[in-house]
């Protein structure tokens, strides 16, 4: 069974529809990622998975259906996301933004470890820990909001661009730190990217969107080779 199962999803804003009957797959252990232009509906999908926005459909985490469910409560069942624009608390610091990602979990001496584990693969982070959030630069803003995210423990993380306004040297770093995370942690992952390349280098499988409707899906070594994906969103 897939970690998050997604059928016939709609989404909505007041009146303006922008998800069309949407199905994709996350697998356990995998990472999937969403491509797509501007404005194909990438961030409402993403805040859809966690109760930011009306939705229609089956969304279904680990068997279990979720759509309907209160953000609060999704967080609970381990679904972490990293919206765009990061979401940091910028008046806190670096330490104080990860208490506050850990803050649904009991296991209190667990997490006292969980912010090793994250200084390690962050180490900019150790160093600059009782820095306020809005001093660091924008690859220590997205390296903060990550490890936020993941002081929850997730099974599931939710990435929208996290390669955006980075130095490409930046975004390398970060997402061979997802890959390891991945690996190591067993965390599964849903991505956003308009950076097509980047996000299938990462990912197993993916999904094209257009204008709120998945155009084409499969392997991410398979969408790498479609003709048009090439064209279109790889520029070769
Ligand atoms: P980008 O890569 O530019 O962020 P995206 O693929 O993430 O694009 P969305 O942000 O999901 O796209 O937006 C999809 C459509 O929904 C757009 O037409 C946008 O104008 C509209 N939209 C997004 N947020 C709202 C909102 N809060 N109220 C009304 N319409 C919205």
């Amino acid at each position: 069974m897939p970690l998050l199962q997604v059928r016939g999803l709609h989404a909505q804003y007041g009146s303006t529809r922008v998800l069309h009957g949407v199905d994709f797959e996350v697998g356990q252990g995998g990472i999937t990622t969403i491509l797509g232009a501007n404005g194909a509906g990438k961030t409402t999908l993403l805040r859809a998975m966690c109760g930011m926005v009306r939705t229609q459909g089956e969304i279904a985490l680990g068997g279990a259906r979720i759509d309907g469910k209160a953000t609060e409560n999704i967080v609970r069942l381990g679904v972490a996301h990293v919206p765009d624009g990061r979401g940091t608390f910028l008046n806190f610091t670096v330490e104080e933004n990860l208490r506050m990602g850990a803050y649904t979990r009991r296991d209190r001496e667990q997490v006292q470890s969980d912010y090793e584990r994250i200084y390690g693969y962050f180490p900019k982070l150790r160093e600059r820990r009782r820095q306020q959030a809005g001093t660091l630069s924008g690859g220590e803003q997205q390296m903060l909001a990550v490890s936020r995210a993941l002081m929850l423990k997730p099974r599931l993380l939710l990435l929208d661009e996290p390669s955006f306004g980075l130095a490409p040297l930046i975004v390398q770093e970060l997402f061979e730190i997802f890959r390891a995370i991945n690996r190591s942690d067993g965390i599964s992952m849903l991505l956003v990217e308009q950076n097509a390349a980047l996000a299938l280098r990462l990912a197993d499988h993916a999904y094209l969107l257009e204008t709120g409707r998945v155009v084409i899906s499969g392997t991410a070594d398979a969408i790498r080779s479609d003709e048009s994906v090439r064209r279109s969103y790889l520029g070769y």
